[in-house]
């Protein structure tokens, strides 16, 4: 199901800043509280009927004695189309169901599920906009100690595994009720997985969950169409031909692509690999097949991809009633929403394919692009927000000067396999235009009670070449002083595994960003993202990684700690030491203390990483580069760098 509207995805990035995470062995109540507690924190707020309903007396104020639809969802309600569940929710309602979102649910408690009832179709439920196990777990495996999609960030508000417990729960309180599980965490572990932090491959979700059916990608069409033939009184089990789905069978479809079955992927992982690049071969909508996978006496059954929307279908969804808040109930502020507030998604899928993302899986790899239309709308409403002082935060997607290109090529892209149109080079059929991201750009800023409007999501530089006229909006109105770009690695080993352009195009890009800001007198700077601990990554790697920092002038100010997140082709070569596609083998890091001190290189000008760094020169034989890093050389004694760390560590009075 839908997750993450691209105005979000700046605010996503896995960060394992909390290495120090406590056991959380409590329940946090963040459920709404009742109206009368409430009314009166919120006088700016909407009202608690303008939402959909979260409990019976909600339900009660519209007049509904039972829902069609129970959306429940692990992150808190925020009537935001960036927020999956609300999506999907308010789509419903405007297609006539009622609808109701329980949030956070006590997974331990049945009663907590039946708040609203026995739903009249199909319970529809979701971990939430991240990977529960991401959201918990930081990449050295410690508990997070926060959760920006919960009131007051606090961690703990939903189970591990969140689709499989959620499920549970819901056949408990109402049996026999169908499931639809859907979400990036159902989404992405829809067949055979290796998980990280079973260090396994585990079994499809639907069999651990035991849910009637799977959704995967963003859905709405999806569920719009699940939703008609429920109404219509189809049993679900009959659901077996509908487009971005899965479910499992008791055979397998003619027509299927067969995977090695689940058995042989857990023993082997040449099997893992296999099943890894037919499941790639079968992801554009156009020429799919169905995948069927089987795990013991049963097959797990993929449907090809539902079609992406078009520009209509996107305008639709974001002209929906969103009331763009949390619900009133929640007395805490909720780190995601602040971050989104006041920004706008452009458009939805990219067409990077790098290899540790997971975007161009759930979204896929076709730009769906909202009319500049919708988007300036969108703009005007924001203005009539009694919060909002003028400035867009964010005006992108996953990747935000992908807005409005697209394949040239009709025929070529029905007949595409390919996973990335710019790696290993860009495709001749791929329109790099730029011509309507700067139309946006231009009537954004042209809004009655607009003063500022920013990029916030990140950028793909390799692009930029083809879009002068982008670039010179961007420096000269939208970067608000720092840019977030994502080189995510400085060698071109590297970058190649992770199918992101080489260090050229970073170092061109850097030359003529700083060149133009200057010549525009803005005072401007690039923030790059980098990776550690990818596979391919070695610690001369980082080593020149620092060095290259370094003589470029830049420092990162987080290091992403590479996690192995399930469905990725990272995470295939992480668990294989392989790379599927073309079998050659491939380094893992995979020690704690090596993945630190690749980390510590990338942010070597912190003090308090000066011994993992001369230790990390020292093992890989780079001592030679410890006088231009560290400003010194060997006669510096570890004593004199456990001095610079307590010294940085101590608090200021
Ligand atoms: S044909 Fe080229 S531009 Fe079109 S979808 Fe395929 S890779 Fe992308």
């Amino acid at each position: 199901m839908s997750e993450n509207g691209g105005g979000l995805q700046s605010g996503v990035r896995i960060t394992d800043n909390n290495l120090n995470g406590h056991a959380v062995d409590e329940w946090l109540d963040c459920s709404p509280k009742p109206p009368e507690q409430l009314m009166a924190v919120h006088l700016t707020r909407k009202t608690f009927s303008q939402f959909l309903p979260t409990n019976r007396a909600e339900m009660l104020q519209r007049g509904w004695d039972e829902l069609d639809v129970l959306f429940v969802s692990g992150d808190a309600y925020v009537d935001h189309p960036a927020f999956g569940a609300p999506l999907l929710a308010r789509l419903l309602e405007a297609e006539g169901y009622r609808v109701g979102i329980l949030t956070q649910p006590d997974w331990r408690s049945l009663e907590a599920f039946r708040v609203m009832g026995r739903p009249r179709l199909f319970a529809a439920i979701s971990a939430g906009a991240m990977d529960s196990m991401v959201n918990h777990y930081t990449a050295a495996k410690k508990i997070r100690r926060n959760d920006a999609y919960t009131p007051g960030g606090k961690a703990g508000a939903r189970p591990n595994r969140a689709v499989i417990a959620y499920t549970a729960a819901v056949k408990g309180a109402f049996k026999g009720l169908p499931t639809v599980i859907g979400g990036i965490e159902a989404s992405l572990r829809r067949l055979a997985h290796y998980d990280y932090w079973d260090d396994k491959v585990r079994r499809s979700v639907l069999t651990d969950s035991k849910a009637d059916l799977l959704l995967y990608g963003m859905a709405e069409r999806t569920l719009v169409e699940i939703a008609g033939r429920m109404a219509d009184q189809q049993p679900v089990n009959e659901l077996t031909n509908i487009r971005g789905t899965a479910y499992l069978a008791a055979q397998a479809p003619e027509t299927a692509v067969r995977l090695p079955d689940f058995e042989e992927t857990a023993a082997d992982t040449k099997a893992y690999g296999l099943a890894f690049r037919l499941a790639s071969e079968q992801a554009n909508a156009a020429n799919a097949r169905p995948l069927a996978q089987r795990h013991g006496k049963r097959w797990v059954i993929v449907q090809p991809p539902a079609a992406p929307l078009s520009s209509a279908d996107l305008d639709r969804i974001y002209s929906l009633p969103f009331l763009k808040q949390p619900h009133p109930g929640y007395t805490e502020a909720i780190p995601a929403y602040e971050q989104i507030r006041f920004s706008i998604t452009t458009h939805r899928g990219c067409f990077g394919g790098c290899a540790f993302c997971a975007i161009g899986h759930h979204q896929g790899k076709t730009i769906q692009s909202r009319s500049i239309d919708s988007i300036t709308r969108e703009a005007d409403r924001l203005t009539e927000h009694p919060e909002f002082r003028g400035t867009v935060t964010d005006v992108g997607g996953p990747t935000a000067n992908m807005y409005g290109l697209y394949c040239g090529n009709l025929q070529a892209e029905q007949g595409c396999r390919r996973a990335s149109c710019l790696f290993p080079e860009p495709c001749r059929h791929l329109v790099q235009s730029d011509a309507q991201a700067v139309a946006l750009l231009r009537s954004l800023r042209d809004r009655p009670g607009i003063k500022h409007v920013f990029v916030a999501s990140g950028i793909r530089y390799d692009l930029l070449k083809q879009q002068p006229a982008y670039l010179e909006e961007l420096l000269r109105h939208h970067v608000g002083g720092l840019l977030k770009v994502a080189p995510e690695a400085t060698t071109a080993a590297i970058t190649r595994i992770m199918r992101k352009p080489g260090p050229e195009a970073f170092t061109d890009f850097l030359d003529t960003f700083r060149e133009r800001s200057r010549s525009l007198g803005q005072r401007q700077a690039v923030v790059p993202y980098l990776i550690s601990g990818h596979p391919g990554c070695r610690l001369t790697d980082m080593v020149e990684a620092a060095l290259f920092l370094k003589r470029h002038r830049l420092q990162v100010e987080q290091v992403q700690d590479f996690t192995p997140t399930p469905g990725s082709l990272a995470t295939c070569i992480y668990h294989t030491g392989c790379d599927p596609f073309t079998s050659k083998p491939i380094y893992v890091p995979r020690s704690i203390e090596e993945r630190r001190m690749q980390k510590a290189l990338l942010l070597w000008h912190r003090p308090e990483n000066r011994n993992l760094i001369v230790e990390a020169l020292r093992r890989c034989g780079r001592e030679d580069a410890r006088r231009e890093l560290l400003g010194d050389d060997a006669g510096r004694t570890d004593r004199q760098g456990a001095y610079a760390k307590k010294r940085a560590g101590r608090k200021k009075p």
